[in-house]
């Protein structure tokens, strides 16, 4: 099996040490949190209350509602809610912060100073391309699923998997799930299969946990869904399908937070389809979504041209131009794409 700590086993024992008494641990993770994010968090927050800590997960946005089942849910600290100024006091008092699922700084938006200002020390456990150098102990691999997956291991260096009861499984497994989307994109390699095996084992129930996360829209949602893909756009002579979603059509559909996760995949369900898009207008800045097949690295153009980043084949990124002339930078860019787009 691959090694994956990118730091050396002294660290690992380094990191015992100073969880060998019990800890004030603040666990973050990427604005919007999704289940990976959420459902790492959680899961870590569990374990660590198990061995004596004294965690709390501190978002740096709100989430999902079809995220609202996860044990420990309720305890959450949206940063951007009314308890902010509580918010900010956990960071600078804490021994540790915990940053789970995301590899740059500007990922926890207005949280970034106050995690850069606090004196504790930083894992940072990831499987995102590219990360900063900011974390004091890193257990990253940008091969992994999902970082759920990487929890998982991370418990099993540390020797506690007899810790992860059926609540810790149920985050993780959510994780896992739809950061491989459902077990079938690429990283769904035997070690991915292995981890979900061992926390069905914990006695969670798959079917249950997937329809919480997958079947919990809204007749609303679904309507709105249905509108995104009677207006998707399609370029065949690029292979490349985008959608825009503008403030005015969000607010039309009574767009909640998370509504607009997972339409960019539906592009890529057009046969021979190799770059999906959506772009959506929020209130400070454009939030865009790119997925892809094979080859096809969408991390690279987000990171090169939409201040993003992400996976190769899963990226996000964002732009300050209104959402008309983001969409044209965008198709600006496709001429100098297109050699790469029909080599898939
Ligand atoms: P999504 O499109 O679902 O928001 O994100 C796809 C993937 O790219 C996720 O793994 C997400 O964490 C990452 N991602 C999304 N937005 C950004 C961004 O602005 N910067 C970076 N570095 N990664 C992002
Ligand atoms: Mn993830």
């Amino acid at each position: 099996m691959q090694e994956f700590f990118t730091d050396s086993i002294q660290k690992l024992k380094d990191f015992e040490e100073f969880m060998s008494t019990p800890k004030k641990i603040v666990i973050t993770t990427h604005q919007n949190p999704d289940a990976d994010a959420l459902g790492s968090a959680l899961g870590m927050w569990g374990y660590l209350n198990k061995k004596g800590h004294r965690p709390t997960v501190i978002t740096p946005t709100d989430y999902p509602d079809f995220l609202r089942w996860m044990d420990g849910e309720p305890t959450v600290i949206n940063f951007e809610g009314s308890r902010q100024s509580e918010a900010i006091q956990l960071i600078a008092e804490a021994d540790g912060i915990f940053c789970l699922d995301f590899s740059v700084l500007n990922r926890i938006k207005s949280m970034e100073e106050y995690v850069k200002q606090s004196a504790a020390k930083i894992l940072l456990i990831d499987h995102h391309q590219r990360p900063e150098g900011f974390a004091d102990f890193v257990y990253w691999n940008e091969h992994a699923a999902a970082t759920c997956e990487l929890i998982y291991q991370f418990i099993e260096k540390l020797n506690d998997t007899a810790l992860v009861d059926t609540s810790i499984a149920e985050c993780l497994y959510a994780g896992l799930m739809t950061d491989t989307g459902s077990f079938r994109f690429d990283s769904t390699s035997k070690e991915v299969h292995r981890i979900a095996g061992e926390l069905i084992n914990r006695g969670i129930e798959v079917n249950r946990l997937h329809r919480k996360i997958f079947d919990s829209n809204s007749f609303e949602r679904m309507q709105f869904l249905g509108y995104c893909l009677n207006k998707m756009n399609y370029l065949p002579e690029y292979r490349v399908a985008y959608f825009v979603v503008s403030k005015e059509e969000l607010e039309q559909f009574h767009s909640k937070n998370g509504d607009t996760e997972g339409i960019v995949n539906y592009g890529l369900s057009i046969k021979d389809v190799v770059m999906s898009a959506i772009f959506v207008e929020r209130d400070d800045l454009i939030k865009i979504s790119f997925r892809s097949i094979e080859d096809f690295s969408v991390s690279e153009l987000s990171r090169d041209h939409f201040d993003g980043g992400g996976h190769k084949n899963a990226a996000g990124g964002r732009s300050q131009k209104s959402l008309q002339e983001t969409v044209d930078k965008f198709l600006g860019l496709l001429p100098t794409y297109k050699d790469k787009l029909l080599a898939n």
